[in-house]
């Protein structure tokens, strides 16, 4: 009988550090919000008890990678940090050109202006913000290609993240395969929860497009969580490290943007990748425009060090299945509590379902914005919009109204306990016990360029 005892996920690390937190009380965070415009991205961390805005550059780092920090080699050029990070990406990811940028829109930037010329179409597993924008910057129109499942958050498929070749036939066929640059694959799949992409699906990819001589590049912020769920759901991988199935996964794409601030557990940095070396030549020679020169791209030896150490504990299957079973840990209590959200419980973060549990706001009146700034006021959990804010307008000047208005509760990486998970579902039930008194917002000021940055708001009457 022993044997069938479950055994929880639990952290592969104990704490030696720790950080003090501020608590605070309702007139505090009413006070706070309200000078914030109700946009949580303008609160003051030091007002904010539980930080879920993102799991961007928020990660705990190891003992080892501080010890890391302490060997950077400031050098201007040829950096010893470069040449560890360089061999770490070749061994653990397979590309062979590498050049490190501050973060993952830098490498996005250098890319899209590398290979993206006027008029030219970039289909890809769903939108990301910035990815989007430096490919329209450079002057390419993005085309969603991802399956319908997709924006349905209550579509239980298990590869949400997967490209529907029906779509992306339909794309090249409209467009020739001349004017398409490449298919933007992301893994683990930001904009619709962290959804995976499968390997069959991405192997029918490669197949497509090798075929038409197109490239595909990766968007590999959160590779490991996307091989992660292979693992679990694709059964002949099933016995295959996370490790494994990571390097499998870029063997099928050309080149890659990274943001490190993500999977591999660094508070900044990320890189470009590539395997042709005229794409990495003149990336390389745009790096020094906009980051600096190709062995630190705005970074320092000590960044680059940290971020190698951290690519290889981000393949650890140890680490990887207790950061996703904190996740799932969160998922499965706020179900219990009856909160709607997008299902299955993805990688990185918990993805409310505003337009379901705010029924009675239109998408005009911004749901998944007055969801978050409610949870903020609630407990001083802080959590953001992705929803009508995020998407943004389109080039005509029109609002897109994205299918999914979702409040992300995003977790960091190695930072917060089980105790902390259950008192954020204790506070999104606190809210759903009132959702019928809560009103919405409306936008007060609205900035140009990525606006749910900055965007403000107040209360409707
Ligand atoms: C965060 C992110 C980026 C951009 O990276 P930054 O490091 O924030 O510049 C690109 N793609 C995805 C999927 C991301 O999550």
């Amino acid at each position: 009988m022993a044997k069938n005892v479950k055994r929880s996920w639990a952290e592969p690390y104990k704490m030696k550090m720790v950080e003090l937190l501020k608590m605070t009380n309702r007139p505090q965070r009413l006070k706070a919000i309200k000078e914030a415009g109700y946009n949580t991205f303008l609160l003051r961390s030091e007002d904010v008890y539980i930080d879920l805005l993102t799991d961007s550059g928020t990660s705990a780092m190891s003992d080892r990678q501080w010890a890391g920090m302490m060997m950077g080699d400031e050098a201007y050029a040829g950096s010893r940090n470069f040449y560890h990070l360089e061999k770490v990406i070749q061994n653990s990811y397979g590309y062979k050109y590498v050049i490190p940028t501050h973060q993952g829109r830098g490498a996005e930037n250098i890319l899209s202006k590398a290979i993206i010329k006027n008029g030219d179409i970039v289909p890809g597993n769903m939108y990301f913000t910035t990815t989007r924008l430096h490919q329209e910057l450079a002057g390419a129109k993005f085309v969603d290609v991802i399956i319908d499942e997709a924006h349905d958050p209550t579509n239980e498929h298990p590869f949400k993240g997967n490209v529907d070749l029906g779509k992306l036939d339909q794309v090249v066929k409209q467009y020739g395969a001349k004017r398409i640059p490449y298919v933007c694959i992301a893994t683990s799949v930001n904009m619709a929860g962290g959804q995976p992409i499968s390997m069959q699906n991405l192997k029918e990819v490669r197949a497509y497009t090798a075929k038409r001589g197109i490239r595909i590049i990766h968007d590999m912020t959160r590779v490991a969580e996307n091989a992660f769920f292979i693992q679990q759901r694709e059964k002949e991988f099933n016995k295959k490290s996370v490790r494994e199935i990571v390097k499998e996964i870029c063997s099928y794409t050309d080149g890659a943007t990274m943001s490190a601030k993500k999977d591999a557990l660094v508070n900044i940095g990320g890189f470009m990748a590539t395997n042709e070396w005229s794409v990495f030549e003149e990336a390389r020679n745009l790096v020094v425009i906009y980051e600096g020169l190709h062995t630190y791209g705005g970074l320092a030896g000590r960044d680059m060090e940290a971020m190698a150490i951290g690519i290889e504990e981000s393949l650890s299957d140890d680490h990887i299945s207790a950061r996703i079973g904190q996740v799932e840990y969160l998922g499965h209590k706020m179900m219990d509590f009856g909160i709607p959200i997008v299902r299955p419980i993805g990688g990185h973060g918990i993805f409310v379902d505003a337009k379901a549990f705010l029924p009675h706001l239109k998408q005009d009146q911004f749901p998944a914005q007055t969801l978050a700034a409610e949870v903020y006021l609630d407990s001083g959990v802080r959590t953001m919009e992705r929803g009508v804010v995020s998407a943004g307008r389109k080039s005509d000047g029109k609002n897109y109204y994205p299918k999914l208005e979702l409040v992300r509760f995003t977790i960091p990486r190695r930072v917060y306990t089980q105790a902390h998970m259950d008192v954020i579902a204790e506070s999104i039930y606190s809210v759903y016990l009132k959702r019928n008194k809560i009103k919405g917002l409306k936008m007060v000021y609205e900035p140009k360029y990525l606006r749910f940055f900055q965007a403000r708001f107040e209360q409707l009457k």
